[in-house]
């Protein structure tokens, strides 16, 4: 994808933190959060991260946002290279990201009315005041389906789902381009989460603008996704449009989530789980492919060989050593 058409491009992203110990804090290892992350996100589409706990999805959504400092690689936004930008340059390239995050209570200020939270990026960026600023507010609030009179009351008089409708409406006020969902439903009831995703696609639909969307249930993925990232370790290991990666899962590790996802229907044919244990730990972790401790294709050299991320098929691209790319699906 050229940076032209890129509304976002990731290269080869790398996140390290050092594991300090001891009176002294002597460096004692090094956390690889991410290890070499890569991918593309258009105008108007949404790309899924998904993974299990641990495995970075957050870490390279704070990177992009540049909430962390990348170790290395590359992040360009529209074209600009905002990976070592200062605090006063990458202001204005803020307005044109903004994050919604997994808990709307702990990122709402308690004392702060639900208006005067929706309007700060307004002030801070010197948008708006007075009788325009609360008229943009007002239409934010109709926008993520929340009445304007509800602008006066605090957070603790809101609901989880509609606290998450103030957190996306303050998240809209400046317009953004780019929204990262840092998994935006997990702490909602299941009845509410579907509620909160529709209305993510319909504000997509109506102002266009990306998601780069971070989850652990693939079945929330699946409903907003355009293209899905699958994270290990720190790594991508599998990427494609929703549809084919979902018919057509070719790592291991991808096949392994799609088997955990429960299935409504029982007589649609389920996935066998393929994976045993727990993540290894990513301070050191396995060399080689690093799913080879958990991969029941994993081959000699698996435990030695780092598979890169290759073209498994159109817009398809799959990280394992296997001849095609992929363990089969039983
Ligand atoms: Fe499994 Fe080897 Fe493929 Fe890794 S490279 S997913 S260990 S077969």
């Amino acid at each position: 994808m050229s940076a032209e058409t890129a509304l976002l491009e990731v290269e080869n992203l790398v996140k390290h933190y050092p594991v300090r110990r001891g009176l002294l804090r002597r460096r004692a290892g090094t956390v690889h959060a991410v290890d070499g992350v890569s991918f593309a996100l258009r105008r108007g589409e949404t790309l899924g991260l998904v993974g299990e706990s641990g495995c970075g999805k957050s870490t390279v959504a704070r990177s992009v946002l540049r909430l962390v400092e990348p170790t290395s690689g590359r992040i360009q936004l529209k074209g600009h290279d905002i990976t070592h930008l200062g605090k006063t340059e990458l202001r204005q390239h803020r307005r044109a990201m903004q994050i919604v995050f997994q808990d709307p209570f702990a990122s709402l200020n308690p004392r702060m009315s639900a208006g005067d939270i929706v309007g700060e990026p307004l002030s801070v960026h010197g948008l708006a005041s007075g009788r325009d600023k609360e008229a943009r507010v007002a239409e934010l609030f109709s926008q993520v389906g929340l009445r304007p009179d509800q602008m006066r009351n605090f957070p603790h008089q809101f609901s989880g789902g509609q606290r998450q409708r103030i957190c996306i409406a303050r998240a809209l006020a400046l317009r953004p381009d780019l929204i990262v969902c840092d998994e935006p439903v997990s702490a909602l009831d299941v009845s509410i989460q579907a509620q909160v995703i529709n209305l993510l696609v319909d504000l997509q639909q109506a102002y266009g603008f990306s998601y780069l969307f971070i989850a652990h249930d693939l079945a929330v993925v699946a409903h907003i996704s355009h293209r899905v990232a699958v994270m290990y370790l720190g790594r991508i290991v599998e990427i494609a449009d929703k549809n084919e990666l979902f018919n057509n899962p070719r790592h291991p590790y991808t096949q392994a989530l799609l088997a955990s996802v429960p299935v409504a229907n029982p007589r649609v044919k389920r996935l066998t789980p393929l994976v045993d244990g727990d993540v290894p730990s990513p301070v050191n972790p396995p060399p080689g492919c690093a799913f080879h401790t958990r991969c029941r294709y994993a081959m000699a050299r698996c435990k030695t060989e780092r598979p890169a991320l290759l073209a498994a098929g159109p817009r398809h691209q799959v990280a394992c050593l296997l001849g095609d790319g992929a363990g089969r699906a039983e």
